[in-house]
């Protein structure tokens, strides 16, 4: 029997039993193609609309699991995709008929609190690193759905409840370890390798492997001020302004979201809420949890809450505070953003009929509040460039049945397309669906001036393009 595989350059290739038994042989960690068992185990992704269908699956168990996995990919020209927590909108970590870099075994997390640093594997997910570095009273900035992988949101930019008083998980990330296309280990840090250190700050995955990330970490917690309130969404406009004018003054500590979502029918959320569209205000204050308290305080009387869930509340369960919106494997998810440099009248009023108008009651339409720590980067200082705008708009297009595919795909799309209206610096590849245009459009859009910096470094670490599945990067000259 043999297998067939995708290569490279995009043509088929069989990969025999005795192929795939050499490969058995040399690493020390499960390879399964698809008709063994366990195969339909290997960690799900989170969107349901790309389940990716691999030709064969190595689920590494460690650095040299992936040396040898990269190096047998290598030797036959397979088109390899990388999975780190799998929570890519686009499917990125799930291209079919590719041999698949399973990094779910490799979670593990060890602090060094003298030093105030972690070191992570690539594929642990936030909930890992949120649950070893609190047990140090530490942090580093992840996002807010705690099996989101690190990988890919820090490769990728990294936002969470902390952005605007530390920045984003990338400005934390100090040194890493990477399998290249070279086959080899490759370490960065600003001691060595420092261009791709520079690149890995928000470059994405065209540069190799990460096996281990190292972070800075922050004190933060055990407990941190938490505000969310519910409020009708017919009151999403005025809670809309209330918010902007808000966050504009609020200090750094502070971080804020908007959100518009329709709760389910859950017996432990009071009944107010049972099939209601909510405008929700979310926010955390780093810093002292009862001073945090005060300073939140207009964030809840900014219209008439349904509830409010506001408290000092331990930072590991604002860290998983969200994560019943974002069932893995469930959601069929289709996501745009895009950047805002103002948030106007006119803005909100679109914003708010948009939440209404949603075709889904599990879509999301959110504004992030960005600036503070995230701002105080130069654009050049890292790959990640956009740093300017106080405001992310993302559409987070998220339902339930395939059948439905098409209207909320083109819902999503009509929404970003008429958002332009209200101010356009670009978007947020992390959080962006499979594409209407060429990918390149996104890319070039969000490298901006950084690209040729990073085609040079794409070109120097990995010039035949070997890590391709993606927000791709070519190679300078190629
Ligand atoms: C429910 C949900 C919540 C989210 N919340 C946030 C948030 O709060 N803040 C935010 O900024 N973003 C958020 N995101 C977006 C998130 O940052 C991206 O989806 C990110 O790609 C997820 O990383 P992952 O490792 O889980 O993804 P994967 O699907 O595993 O991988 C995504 C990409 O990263 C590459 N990659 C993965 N692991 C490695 C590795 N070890 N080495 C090299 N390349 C690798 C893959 O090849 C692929 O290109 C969220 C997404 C979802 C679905």
């Amino acid at each position: 029997m043999s297998i067939s595989a995708t290569t490279v350059q995009g043509g088929l290739t069989n990969l025999s039993d005795e192929i795939i038994d050499e490969l058995r042989g040399r690493v020390s960690c499960p390879v399964l193609a698809p008709e063994d068992a366990g195969f339909g185990e290997v960690r799900e992704v989170f969107n349901a609309m790309h389940p990716g269908d691999p030709a064969l699956v190595v689920s590494c168990s460690g650095t040299a699991d992936v040396l040898d996995a990269v190096g047998f990919a290598r030797e036959h020209g397979l088109a390899l995709s990388v999975r780190g927590g799998g929570h890519s909108i686009a499917g990125l970590s799930a291209s079919d008929s590719c041999m698949l870099i399973d990094l779910a075994p490799m979670h593990a997390v060890h602090v060094d609190p003298a030093a105030k640093l972690a070191r992570v594997q690539g594929g642990a997910v936030w909930a890992d690193v949120d649950r070893e570095t609190q047990a140090f009273g530490l942090a580093a900035p992840g996002g807010v759905v705690s099996d989101t992988g690190v990988a890919g949101l820090t490769l990728g930019g990294g936002y969470g409840w902390l952005r605007r008083k530390y920045g984003l998980s990338c400005d934390h990330l100090v040194a890493a370890e990477v399998i290249g296309a070279d086959g080899q280990v490759t370490v960065a840090s600003e001691a060595e390798n420092t261009d791709l250190l520079w690149a890995l700050r928000g470059g994405g995955g065209n540069f190799g492997v990460v096996t281990w990330f190292t972070f800075a970490l922050e004190e933060v917690g055990p407990t941190v001020a938490f505000t969310g309130v519910f409020y009708p969404v017919e009151e999403a406009a005025q809670v809309l302004r209330g918010w902007r004018n808000y966050v504009a003054v609020a200090p750094d500590e502070v971080t804020a979201t908007f959100l518009t979502v329709t709760m389910p029918p859950d017996p432990t959320l009071p009944p107010v809420l049972h099939n209601r569209a909510c405008a929700l205000v979310g926010g955390v204050y780093s810093g002292d949890a009862a001073a945090g308290m005060d300073i939140l305080r207009p964030l809840r009387e900014l219209g008439t809450p349904l509830m409010d869930m506001s408290a000092p509340t331990p930072y590991v369960e604002v860290q998983s505070g969200f994560d019943a919106f974002f069932p893995r494997n469930t959601l069929q998810a289709y996501w745009k953003s895009r950047y805002l440099s103002s948030l106007s009248d006119e803005a909100i009023e679109f914003v708010a009929a948009r939440a209404k108008s949603r075709p889904s009651p599990v879509t999301l339409v959110n504004v992030f509040s960005m600036g503070g720590a995230i701002a105080a980067v130069p654009p050049d200082a890292t790959a990640f460039a956009q740093r300017s705008s106080p405001f992310l708009l993302s559409i987070d297009g998220n339902w339930t049945d395939a059948r439905d595919n098409d209207a909320n795909i083109a819902w999503v799309r009509e929404t970003f397309r008429e958002s332009a209206a209200y101010g356009d610096d670009g978007v947020y590849l992390n959080f962006t669906g499979r594409s209407d245009e060429p990918p390149s459009v996104a890319v070039d859009s969000a490298f901006g001036a950084n690209l040729a910096r990073l085609a040079e470094i794409k070109a120097k670490y990995d010039p035949t393009n070997m890590f391709r599945s993606n927000n791709n990067i070519t190679p300078a000259g190629g």
